[in-house]
């Protein structure tokens, strides 16, 4: 890599905080993928310019929170990405608003609200996600989802300009917002709750935790739900039903315990994995007639 960019980026960040072939396995919650050329983790004071930079330069670059519904591929990412995480996650609560940076995770928003009888972000707990990927995702789980909170979002457009954006211009739909065709980077988002009753937001937290845990397979990586919800289906019964549990393209498996998740049994490759989704679309496609639309997001070479 061109040596008088990377000083450029240690000059802004810090050393610390640009990395080169760093392995993508490492950030992503199905623990594959290879290394990302530059991988960038600036704060809130460096983001701008870091994508400034990164359009100057022509490095292609794409920004990521906490890898939780990525499938990146083996062969690794050309060009940058940049980790809007730990170090833009600031979460304050004025009243019955929380603004919350977006690299603070959905679990630590939802134990802020929690701690100070706030309820509406209950839901929200075990998603493993950072409000940024949950604002992009408009993420949900038992019957709640990022559209009955947000209030508004700080984001970047292609360009480095700040713009706030209601939740009516986020376009949110069923695990859809239109940051990604716009080309915006969400920054912060400003969520708006009710004064509850402490007991029973954690009574709530607590009952979700449990659903999710005899549910779900947590016990090994995956990315969540591989598939949305095809209209009038679920997408784990059409593939229980196409004869799919427990599948398995080399380390990569239909879960046992729940037929929507795709997990990493042991050691697979992003291939595997991908090819496993490949597989089990077309198995469900000739069995039922229904398109299975990946959730998970395809970045880097396969
Ligand atoms: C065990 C498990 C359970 C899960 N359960 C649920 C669930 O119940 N409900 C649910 O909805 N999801 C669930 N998920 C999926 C996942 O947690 C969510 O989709 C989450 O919102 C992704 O957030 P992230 O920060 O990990 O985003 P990433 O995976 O890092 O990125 C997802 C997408 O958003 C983009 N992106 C991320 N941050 C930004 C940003 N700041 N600005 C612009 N673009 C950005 C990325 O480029 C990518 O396209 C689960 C995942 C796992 C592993």
């Amino acid at each position: 890599m061109n040596v008088e960019l990377y000083e450029k980026l240690c000059g802004l960040m810090g050393k610390e905080n640009v990395l080169q072939q760093e392995p993508m396995c490492a950030h992503t919650t199905f623990r594959t993928g290879g290394p990302a050329q530059l991988y960038l983790t600036p704060d809130m004071e460096q983001i701008q310019s870091a994508l400034e930079l990164c359009r100057q330069e022509k490095i292609p670059f794409v920004v990521i929170g906490n890898g939780s519904n990525l499938l990146v591929g083996d062969k690794g990412i050309d060009g940058a990405v940049i980790e809007i995480g730990k170090r833009m996650s600031q979460i304050t609560i004025e009243g019955e608003v929380i603004t919350a940076q977006a690299g603070a995770l959905m679990s630590a928003v939802a134990s802020r609200a929690a701690a100070a009888s706030l309820t509406g972000l209950e839901f929200a707990s075990g998603i493993p996600g950072s409000i940024g990927g949950a604002v992009v995702m408009n993420a949900g789980a038992y019957g709640g989802e990022m559209k009955d909170v947000l209030l508004s979002v700080t984001a970047a457009d292609k360009e480095g300009r700040i713009l706030t954006l209601s939740r009516e211009e986020l376009e949110l739909s069923y695990r859809h917002s239109c940051i990604p065709e716009k080309g915006y980077y969400v920054l912060e988002a400003r969520l708006g709750l009710r004064q509850g009753d402490k007991e029973a937001v954690y009574d709530r937290m607590r009952e979700l935790k449990n659903m999710r845990v005899s549910k779900q397979p947590l016990e090994y990586p995956s990315a969540g739900s591989t598939f949305k919800r095809p209209e009038g289906h679920f997408a784990g019964k059409l593939i229980d039903d196409a004869g799919l549990r427990g599948y398995r393209v080399g380390g990569a498996q239909v879960s046992e315990k729940h037929c929507g998740f795709v997990i990493n049994r042991e050691n697979a490759t992003s291939a595997q994995i991908r090819r496993l989704m490949e597989d089990v679309q077309a198995k469900v496609k000739e069995k039922f007639g229904v398109e299975l639309e990946p959730e998970v997001k395809f970045i880097g070479k396969f």
